[in-house]
């Protein structure tokens, strides 16, 4: 047995709303990951196999590697149909908000369902989640939004009618929000929930391949070159920076989760603790944080970024030129010296 988590007064109200409800909703973060689309596409399918008229909405496109998941072409994308998702968003009954813990998260989407009729559950591991659902499933010492669904399902007694591309959907966001159980996976109950989704008769393998062996040969030359060509470590204060202007990323075609997984890879150099990632987009600057330790990515991004996320895996978005953001970060790095000293020698 796993220890029960999310509190009983809040499995009693998601039980009591969907006895009411069946018009459902569910919406993740802006530039979703497998966590995100995992998440989703586990409650999809399980209140769709319960008979409910569900639709998942994210704000803007996700990364081919997820394609392969069942349902994710049935996903509406906000920024391409934004009139129809926002009449399915007022009709609905019920919200779920998964995987983010403040509307801002989900850009233009944030006010319309702020003004929504439905009731809204957030299911979530971010830290400080805001106030705008009547039910905040909120534990951000769970690695994975993805766990928390499988959590859910579980207490609410219906592991049995958990479907095999519910368990798909939730291996995946649990796989990837951990780089493949590398980090944040220490807690056992993992891997006991990873025997629970094996019953249901996924191949885990084969969802590793699926997400990690589907470069393309542009994407993968476009990693050479930016460890190559566009890495700075820091030795003094061990850290790192990649950035890529959009220009560079034209030259190697890159699409949408091309860069997925840069971020971390300077971390994989010893004495290395906390690797940026900085890229510029059409309309913004990406910033992504990775560390290692206790060395709070989260902190540095919410002070100079007007970001946040986990303690190990953060992220921000500046309005600015590339090269603002990156003489930011630099300027910064001394005032975190403490912390990295604190967790170079562990
Ligand atoms: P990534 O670098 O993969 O985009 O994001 C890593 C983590 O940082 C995400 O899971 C999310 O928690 C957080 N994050 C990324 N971008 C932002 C942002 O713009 N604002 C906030 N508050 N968190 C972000
Ligand atoms: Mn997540």
């Amino acid at each position: 047995m796993i220890s029960k988590v999310i509190s009983q007064d809040k499995i009693h109200k998601v039980e009591d709303f969907l006895n009411r409800y069946d018009k459902i909703i569910i919406v993740s973060h802006v530039s979703p990951d497998g966590d995100a689309v995992g998440s989703s596409l586990a409650l999809y399918h399980y209140l769709s196999d319960a008979g409910n008229d569900v639709t998942v909405i994210v704000p803007n496109a996700f990364p081919g590697f997820l394609r392969w998941l069942k349902g994710a072409k049935d996903i509406l994308l906000y920024e391409k149909y934004p009139e129809f998702a926002n009449k399915l968003i007022s009709e609905a009954d019920l919200i779920f908000c998964l995987d983010f813990n403040v509307l801002k998260r989900i850009h233009t989407m944030g006010p319309v369902v702020a003004e929504a009729k439905a009731k809204k559950v957030m299911i979530d591991h971010h830290p400080e989640p805001g106030d705008f659902c009547d039910v905040t499933i909120s534990y951000p010492e769970i690695s994975s939004t993805s766990e928390l669904v499988f959590r859910l399902i579980c207490r609410m007694g219906d592991f049995e009618a958990m479907s095999k591309l519910s368990a798909d959907a939730i291996y995946t966001g649990m796989m990837t929000d951990t780089g493949a159980f590398t980090y944040n996976s220490n807690n056992p109950e993992i891997y006991y929930i990873i025997g629970e989704l094996l019953k249901k008769g996924i191949d885990k393998d084969q969802i590793y391949s699926n997400v990690y062996h589907s470069y393309t040969e542009d994407r993968y030359r476009m990693l050479g070159y930016t460890l190559s060509e566009k890495m700075k470590i820091y030795n003094e204060y061990g850290a790192s920076l990649i950035s890529l202007t959009i220009e560079e990323q034209r030259r190697f075609n890159a699409r949408k989760g091309d860069t997925e997984g840069f971020a971390n890879l300077p971390l994989n150099i010893g004495g290395i603790v906390f690797a940026a990632f900085i890229r510029e987009d059409e309309d913004m600057v990406k910033i992504s944080f990775r560390s290692q330790g206790d060395f709070p990515a989260n902190a540095f991004s919410a002070r100079y970024f007007n970001g946040g996320g986990h303690l190990n895996a953060a992220g921000g978005e500046y309005y600015g030129s590339l090269n603002d953001a990156i003489a930011i970060f630099e300027k910064a790095l001394p005032e975190f010296a403490a912390e990295y000293n604190s967790n170079k020698n562990k």
